[in-house]
């Protein structure tokens, strides 16, 4: 075996670990200070993320009325300003009139 090699199980320890830290909320006063995501962000356009829901009426994906308030990945506890974060932009806040092509309406 190779010493500088990690075992399976080093490489599967280290994706376990590193996706249970991508899953711990992000503490109140990081999420509040998070930078708001733009329309220019690579994943955001890559998810047709608009700060207005209004500007996706022309995607396919829409559903009229949908916006980020009314979604389950748009975590409001943490609201500030009319922006939170959102599980699907990591370490930006996004705008609770917006909405993106990951959109999954909050249960009822
Ligand atoms: Fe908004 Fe939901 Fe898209 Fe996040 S996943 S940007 S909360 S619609």
């Amino acid at each position: 075996m190779n010493p500088a090699r990690p075992t399976r199980r080093q490489f599967l320890t280290g994706i376990l670990a590193t996706a249970a830290v991508g899953l711990l909320p992000m503490p109140a006063a990081h999420a509040a200070d998070a930078p708001h995501l733009t329309e220019d962000d690579a994943t955001a356009k890559s998810l047709g993320y608009v700060a207005s829901a209004a500007k996706a009426a022309k995607d396919p994906a829409y559903k009229k009325g949908s916006s980020c308030a009314g979604c389950a990945l748009y975590q409001a506890a943490q609201e500030k300003g009319g922006y939170a974060p959102c599980a699907a932009f990591p370490g930006k806040a996004v705008s609770k009139s917006g909405w993106c092509r990951a959109f999954a309406a909050k249960p009822a």
